[in-house]
């Protein structure tokens, strides 16, 4: 084998893993190196997957997914693939649950006239918040912990009502490690014009996956790797019953699952195993009436002790005919493990959260329920602390041709699936300048 004649395989067809092997497609569209992805699941789009009744013609996706304005990855692929006429560009309302009551939160107009906080703080946190998404330079951030920066600039009053119960709704036991560069993060880009696509994040999976299976790549669902063993210059792969061999080898699934599937040198192992990661969980219902009957997309409940800390209505951002005429909600929350919520079985927690929606909605019924879909993701959010710049692995690990791709390589920017696509592409890059 030369190195001009490759077989890459690519662990893991979430948007990462795709994002690298569509980025790498040139290379096997001549038949001269192999793209393979392996993954666990029956689909591709990890995180990002959907699910789909018959009787829809779209599938939604499992946890809520749209892109802000400018990201320039999954634009940019829409248009490459066909997609870009499917892009769809709207103007959402998001709002606050607190004490009983709602109150639209998503612009300077709306914070003018925002219930909840005094004409003093709003205008603190106005400030603050403007600040951020002038400055561009998030590392001056990533040396004070959130609580602290929020307590500072914005004073404990709004820290208090604002943000406490959304990062312990968010990191839970973990909310007071979390560095200020990740909330820098989610004020620096954020905009309140939001991006889908037609038919949801899992058709433009879906599609990707396609592009690359059209220039020779290939793609096994249902593929569970267990084991990676190094032999020689080459990387074998184990499922329970099949091995792949492979000379250049991405590890596109979550850091602690690479950590267990390749035995590393030890002291590599253990510093980065203690990276935090929470999971989420999170139901999709199917509603015969909206939830959100105001028009909020995105309604943020800043009450820590809610059993989720966000409801959003899909049907608020597209139309509900694309769900049987039916009204789509997410309601959502981030878990860590030692939380009672964690394993509890799905009824029970439908049960569970049925008198906390209406708290928020008193009309609601459980006969509005038409369906409701259940997802628990093991790792769903990486826990971002003091210096973290300096504590993330290199995508070149130290063995020889195996890369990472991992949620916990996004950083400053908070996780999401451009810039997974992103990642995608500066490891393809880096394979494609090897290899020439
Ligand atoms: C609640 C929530 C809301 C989000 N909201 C948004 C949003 O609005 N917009 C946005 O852009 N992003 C959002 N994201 C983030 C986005 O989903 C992720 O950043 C992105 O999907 C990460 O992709 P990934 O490929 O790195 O990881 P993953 O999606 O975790 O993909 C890893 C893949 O590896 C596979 N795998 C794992 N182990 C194995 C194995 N042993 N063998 C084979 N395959 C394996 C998994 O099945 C999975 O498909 C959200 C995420 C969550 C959890």
């Amino acid at each position: 084998m030369t190195k001009a004649m490759a077989k890459i395989g690519i662990i893991g067809g979430g948007f990462s893993g795709i994002g690298c092997a569509y980025y790498l497609k040139d290379l096997a569209k001549d038949k001269k190196n192999e793209i393979t992805i392996l993954e666990n699941n029956d689909r591709v789009g990890g995180l990002a997957s959907g699910i789909k009744n018959p009787a829809w013609e779209w599938p939604i996706d499992r946890v809520i997914h749209h892109w802000f304005m400018g990201e320039p990855y999954a634009v940019s692929i829409a248009k490459e693939i066909g997609m870009g006429d499917k892009l769809i560009f709207r103007t959402t309302k998001s709002s606050c649950y607190y004490k009983g009551k709602t109150a639209e939160l998503d612009s300077a107009w709306s914070a003018l006239k925002f219930p909840f906080l005094s004409l003093a703080q709003r205008i603190r946190m106005g400030a603050v918040m403007a600040m951020l998404r002038i400055d561009k330079n998030y590392l001056r951030y990533e040396n004070e912990t959130a609580f602290s920066f929020i307590k500072r600039t914005m004073g404990k009053g709004v820290f208090e009502m604002m943000w406490e119960p959304l990062f312990v709704g968010k990191f839970g036991k973990h909310a007071p490690e979390v560095n200020a560069a990740w909330f820098w993060s989610r004020v620096h880009p954020r905009t309140k014009t939001l991006v889908y696509i037609e038919g949801g994040f899992q058709t433009y999976a879906d599609r990707v996956a396609d592009v690359i299976r059209e220039n020779n790549g290939k793609i096994f669902l249902n593929t569970s790797i267990k084991k990676i063993i190094k032999k020689g210059k080459c990387f074998e792969v184990y499922t329970d019953s099949k091995k792949f061999i492979f000379d250049i080898l991405v590890l596109a699934v979550p850091l602690h699952f690479a950590l267990k599937l390749f035995e590393f040198p030890y002291e590599y192992t253990k510093k980065y195993e203690q990276l935090k990661s929470i999971g989420a969980q999170y139901f999709v219902l199917e509603l015969k009436k909206s939830f959100l009957s105001d028009g909020t997309y995105w309604l943020n409940v800043n009450d820590a002790s809610f059993p989720f800390m966000m409801v959003a209505e899909h049907t608020n951002f597209v139309s509900k005919k694309h769900y049987d005429g039916h009204h789509m909600i997410w309601v959502g929350k981030y878990l860590d493990k030692t939380n009672p919520l964690w394993n509890m079985p799905e009824k029970k927690f439908l049960e569970i959260i049925i008198p906390y929606l209406r708290k928020i909605n008193p009309a609601f019924d459980k006969s509005w329920i038409i369906d409701s879909f259940f997802t628990r993701f093991d790792n769903a959010q990486p826990v971002m602390p003091l210096g973290y710049s300096k504590k993330i692995p290199s995508v070149k690990t130290p063995i020889d041709n195996l890369y990472l791709a991992t949620m916990n390589h996004i950083y400053p920017s908070d996780r999401g699936t451009n810039y997974a696509l992103g990642l995608g592409y500066k490891i393809a890059q880096i394979i494609k300048k090897d290899l020439l």
